[in-house]
């Protein structure tokens, strides 16, 4: 549960912080932390703010973008201190919290955090399933990131704390789409778009966004990536729909049935 949980930092910029997120994760029973291009790491000053968590600075693991934090996992949470547009709806930490707990079934959720100064991109954003917006003060809603961490990271524990057990028919479905067979399809609709004439180039953008919400609020399974991937090749004329003779012989049958006997009792 809190183990398939990732905490993802995005370019932090003062090692003091990297420390006191390593000390707020482990205070809650979080424990794997990935830093995105951190400005200065390791550092002393880190190691100081994490007190007595330095070992999850030690096995914290450095990467170059985003896509390398979050690529096997099937739920991607970015962290907001603004509600950004339209588009999203946040959720709040606890019914974050809850979601999170429940993904875990599948595979591991990153909780993704942003700049200290400037937060997340609107790109990295869109590479991410869900929202969660911490509902501060509207007039000074932007909390330090360690702090944060902190409430995220209570309501997580909270979740485990006051979790019901369930009898789970999860394992029955086919896996959640990765967020990098999510990217995979985006590549994919975006290209298609465009080779049947219905994008146009510069004007990708915002569909594209809109597109992508779509399909992360449908939460599609991997066979319903490859199904999609499927009809977008075929769109594409990369392959024929139509099996060849046996598609007209096949139709009257379907469609008749109306002098089978209902029921044999
Ligand atoms: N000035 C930035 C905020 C940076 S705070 C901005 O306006 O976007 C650093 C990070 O802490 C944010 O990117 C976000 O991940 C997290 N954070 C801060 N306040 C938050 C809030 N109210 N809700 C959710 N996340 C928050």
């Amino acid at each position: 549960m809190l183990e398939q949980i990732r905490i993802v930092l995005v370019e932090t910029s003062h090692p003091g912080n990297i420390g006191a997120v390593a000390r707020a994760m482990k205070n809650m029973g979080l424990s794997r932390l990935v830093l995105v291009r951190p400005k200065v790491f390791p550092s002393p000053e880190a190691d100081a703010r994490a007190s007595g968590a330095q070992d999850l600075l030690a096995a914290a693991r450095v990467v170059d973008d985003l896509e390398a934090a979050v690529a096997d996992c099937p739920v991607v949470i970015g962290a907001s201190a603004r509600k950004r547009s339209t588009l999203w709806t946040a959720m709040d930490p606890r019914e974050m919290a809850a979601l999170a707990l429940e993904q875990t079934a599948h595979g591991t959720v990153a909780l993704v955090f942003g700049r200290e100064r400037t937060g997340l991109t609107s790109a990295e954003l869109d590479r991410c399933s869900h929202l969660v917006h911490i509902p501060a003060n509207p007039d000074y809603s932007s909390l330090n990131i360690a702090m944060a961490v902190q409430v995220l990271g209570y309501e997580l524990r909270m979740a485990v704390l006051t979790e019901q057990p369930v009898s789970v028919t999860v394992a029955e479905s086919d896996p959640p789409a990765t967020a990098a067979q999510m990217e995979g399809l985006f590549a994919h609709l975006e290209q298609a778009l465009h080779d049947i004439g219905f994008l146009q180039t510069g004007r990708e953008g915002r569909i594209m966004q809109r597109l992508r919400r779509l399909f992360h609020r449908a939460r599609p399974d991997q066979r319903e990536v490859n199904i999609l991937r499927g009809i977008l090749s075929a769109a594409q004329g990369a392959k024929s729909m139509r099996a060849p003779e046996a598609d007209s012989s096949d139709r009257p049958g379907v469609a008749s049935g109306g002098g089978e006997p209902h029921a044999s009792r």
